[in-house]
């Protein structure tokens, strides 16, 4: 499998409750109100680390949660706020919402680091709800509740360059002998487990980062399938340079090698496809043949449609700056912003707080709600107060068991059950 995607699932910690109690003092018959806060939860937060090249750890572990939040306490103690989660991934990671494929995040370039699921607030204790008419205010704020959201983690490196084409036509060689990069080399049909980039250092300064793009699955060749996997490192490339064995020692055509990748490209992504390429015909030490030279035929058949052909060899180095100059004009005369994915999904909007735990149902012509957290609210609730009356309503509106009445069916003046409480619908 590669590494270079992984599906997680991810929560923030959700907001400690506030606490409800009074000050009990000696000879003091009623304290006032002394609940406190609930601690903030924590953030769930990626960050590029430069140190990693790979997605491997996500594949391991699927579920990272960040800390709750404590509940407050008596004596207006403030609840312990919950930790944050770090969670490192090596730039050029984007990070999408895995079923509408929506990106979240793309941790590349400036953004180093970005939170993507804020911590639950933390509720206020009935400390704050005295006022000169309610001095016993018997309620509570519940915390936040914790945001949950499944996401794919995607690696699309960040090169100038992406060198694409059939498994063993030398693209690895390549990089190797025009960058520092030491990607694995072999004669077999090896599928490069991650993008091996480099950088190419041309004598008058102006380089560029060439990535060899994780070669296709084996039994390409064969037709047992392209496999899109390592297209998704191409979507940053400004150029592809289009490595081809021009010697057809495995017995193929390379003009319809150029041809098969490229629908590939285009199955994958027309833009993509669109983008400018460069033929680079390898293994010209290779061609002993009599017969027509593959290289003209390269030439005959795609320079006309704007693509060049520079016959090279990977193993003599002939031909290669030819190539690697012709490739730097090229991106000389492109914009040199780097491809950013834009943030398209933003969880605070998309209301995927975690579900709290409640039903409601409906008993003859009455509405019945139930769950933990409802019975725990409704015991801090001083419903005889106007504000915690508000607060109340404003609680059931938060929840969605507003909405989920509306979806029952109810009607003005239908009664609603809540554990001991009962009350008239009225909107
Ligand atoms: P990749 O799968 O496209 O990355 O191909 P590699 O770079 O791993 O090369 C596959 C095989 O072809 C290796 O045995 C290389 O040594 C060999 N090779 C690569 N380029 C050339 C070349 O220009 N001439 C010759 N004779 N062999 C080459
Ligand atoms: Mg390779």
């Amino acid at each position: 499998m590669f590494a270079d995607r992984a599906k997680i699932w991810i929560r923030s910690g959700k907001g400690g409750d506030g606490h409800c109690s009074f000050r009990r003092e000696l000879y003091v018959a009623n304290g006032g109100p002394d609940g406190g806060d609930g601690g903030r939860g924590g953030d769930l937060i990626f960050e590029v680390d430069e140190g990693l090249n790979t997605l491997v750890d996500y594949r391991h572990k699927r579920k990272y949660a960040a800390g709750d939040g404590e509940e407050g306490g008596k004596r207006r103690c403030h609840g312990k706020d919950g930790k944050d989660l770090v969670l490192k991934v090596p730039e050029g990671t984007v990070i999408k919402e895995s079923k509408s494929g929506k990106v979240i995040a793309d941790m590349s370039g400036e953004n180093r680091r970005q939170v993507v699921l804020k911590g639950g607030r933390g509720g206020l204790g009935n400390q704050h709800f005295a006022t000169a008419t309610m001095q016993v205010p018997k309620y509570a704020q519940p915390g936040q509740p914790a945001m949950e959201l499944e996401v794919s983690l995607e690696l699309k490196v960040i090169a100038d360059v992406g060198l694409i084409g059939f498994p063993n036509v030398g693209k690895s060689t390549l990089l190797s002998r025009v960058t520092n990069a030491q990607p694995k080399i072999a004669n077999y049909h090896f599928t490069t487990l991650n993008p091996n980039l480099g950088v190419v250092d041309l004598d008058h300064g102006k380089g560029f980062v060439m990535a060899d793009i994780p070669g296709l699955i084996e039994g390409a060749s064969e037709g047992i399938g392209l496999g899109h996997e390592f297209l998704r490192h191409v979507e940053r490339t400004k150029l592809m340079i289009h490595v081809v064995d021009a010697a057809g020692v495995e017995g193929r055509d390379p003009v319809d090698d150029i041809y098969k990748i490229n629908q590939e490209l285009e199955k994958y992504n027309p833009e993509i496809a669109a983008r400018p390429q460069v033929i680079a015909a390898n293994k010209t030490d290779l061609i002993y043949s009599e017969d027509e030279d593959p290289v003209e035929r390269l030439k005959a058949e795609f320079e006309p449609k704007g693509i060049k052909v520079f016959p090279i060899s990977g193993a003599t180095g002939k031909g290669i700056s030819e190539l690697l100059y012709y490739v730097s004009g090229e991106l000389e005369k492109m914009d040199s912003t780097p491809v950013v994915f834009e943030q398209e999904y933003f969880p605070e909007d998309e209301l995927i707080y975690e579900e709290l735990p409640y039903t409601v149902t409906k008993e003859d012509d009455m509405y019945v709600i139930e769950g933990p957290k409802i019975e725990k609210m409704l015991g801090y609730t001083n419903l005889d107060s106007e504000k915690g009356f508000a607060f109340f309503q404003r609680f059931l509106k938060e929840t969605g068991i507003l909405d989920d009445l509306e979806a029952a069916g109810i009607q003005e003046g239908d009664t609603v059950r809540m554990y001991g409480l009962q009350f008239d619908y009225y909107k």
